[in-house]
């Protein structure tokens, strides 16, 4: 269990369930009754409109210019087509400089959108699933976009437990939101990302897809393994320069798997992408379905501290040595501070600039919130006051490492952000998945 927890009295002991301040935590987790989402305008559900496929016919089958792309990839001459330049800047740069422009303290440039909160696997670490719990609905999905499309916002992640557990919908949400100008991320454990699906969320527009592995082979404790779905990660590699879309591999750090992050890490460069490395994290609030709270052979403990530091200072020395990956050496060195316990304030953005929404379409500053009860509105009636929200983050921030708003808090900064583009420009935008260090 990491350091950062607290331990409640009342919980039985020295078991701790959840990293909040007490007080915060009772006021954010108090029984009240889910927000109503308010009915559609028209009367009628919305359902999603049923995507065309194949639309680009030409980039089925084998890419026989792989090699040659590849190579390019790996010495770093892989150019940017125009049309992924300008998703890309559709996606982050305007919606950035819109919301430093306009008034008011919403203006979402990321938003989440849980289509999924059930799961296919078990990761011990894991407490971001419920198998009870129903998928979102098309409805829901559908006036979410239309209602993100009518914000600053322009990336949309879909995310669950896990988003391929029904692939056509998640083909349905991915072509409908592409369609309206989002750069769509997919985050997926690739059990289900199988040849045909791969071809058809590329086909509908999917900008970046994050492959989450934690170790090569199955460990105990950890499912997201590289070798169960091996052809499929090459098949998405592969097919990635004739699509247009970027992969990662997003890694989580526990105790058991500190050598599976170094040999992933080397199969990544190998292959030319990007990694994202994450601390595994101890509930931010109590979760009640959560199963492995006890015994956890995953959670870090004390003694694990110097042999995660040195790991953290090896993939610092691969990212000097030209490694790509999504965090920053800065942040990566911070993860020594927070699986101690000892991270600082810094500038959380959620709720402002990123928000969550649920599968039943209530809307969450962040995912480490996603089962507070606390009314933040919910699509097409949201309601965070700036106000609420700084007075949470005093207590959550210094226990909180969430990645992607640690991004957006780090880049929302004109100097940084104008710095990252400029950089992007002078490379002839061939880097575009570099970090803003
Ligand atoms: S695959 Fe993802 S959502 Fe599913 S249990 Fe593992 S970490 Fe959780
Ligand atoms: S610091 Fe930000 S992202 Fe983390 S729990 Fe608090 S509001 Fe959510």
């Amino acid at each position: 269990m990491s350091v950062s927890a607290h331990e409640v009295p009342d919980a039985g002991g020295s078991v701790p369930v959840f990293r909040l301040d007490f007080h915060l935590h009772k006021s954010l987790m108090e029984p009240r009754p889910t927000p109503g989402i308010p009915p559609p305008a028209s009367g009628q559900p919305h359902p999603l409109p049923e995507p065309v496929f194949p639309q680009h016919p030409e980039l089925l089958g084998d890419d026989p210019e792989w090699e040659a792309h590849h190579r390019a990839a790996l010495d770093g001459g892989r150019r940017w087509a125009r049309a992924q330049i300008l998703r890309t800047m559709r996606g982050w740069a305007v919606p950035y400089v819109k919301s430093r422009l306009l008034p008011g303290d919403f203006h979402p440039i990321v938003a989440y959108l849980f289509t999924e909160w059930k799961c296919n696997v078990d990761c011990h670490y894991c407490w971001a699933f419920n198998n009870s719990v129903k998928g979102m609905s098309e409805d829901i999905a559908c006036r979410s976009i239309d209602w993100l499309h009518g914000t600053t916002c322009r990336v949309l992640a879909l995310m669950g437990g896990e988003p391929l557990l029904r692939p056509k919908f998640a083909h349905k949400v991915i072509d409908y939101a592409a369609k309206k100008g989002f750069w769509v991320y997919l985050p997926t454990n690739g059990r289900l990302m199988r040849p045909d699906v791969i071809d058809r969320l590329a086909d509908a527009g999917v900008a970046t897809v994050n492959l989450a592995v934690d170790c090569v082979d199955l460990k105990p404790g950890l499912a997201k393994a590289l070798t169960p779905i091996r052809p499929y990660f090459e098949y998405l590699i592969k097919k990635q320069y004739r699509y247009g879309y970027s992969v990662f591999l997003n890694m989580c750090i526990t105790r058991t798997n500190l050598e599976d992050i170094k040999q992933l890490t080397e199969i990544a460069h190998d292959h030319g992408i990007a990694t994202d490395y994450h601390i595994v994290e101890s509930p931010m609030t109590e979760q009640t379905h959560f199963k492995h709270l006890d015994e956890n052979s995953t959670f870090l403990r004390p003694e694990d501290f110097p042999k995660v530091d040195e790991l953290l200072e090896w993939l610092i020395d691969k990212q000097r040595q030209g490694y790509k990956m999504v965090n920053s050496i800065q942040r990566l060195a911070e993860m020594k501070a927070f699986m101690r316990g000892a991270l600082t304030e810094w500038n959380c953005r959620a709720g402002q600039n990123t928000l969550i929404i649920r599968t039943d379409g209530t809307l969450a500053p962040c995912f480490p919130l996603y089962s507070a009860t606390y009314d933040w509105g919910t699509i097409e009636n949201p309601k965070f006051d700036v106000h609420q929200l700084d007075e949470m983050k005093k207590c959550c921030q210094p226990h909180c490492f969430s990645t992607l708003n640690h991004i957006v808090g780090f880049c929302y900064n004109d100097a940084r952000a104008i710095k990252f583009l400029l950089r992007q420009a002078a490379h002839g935008f061939r880097r575009l998945d570099g970090n803003f260090e």
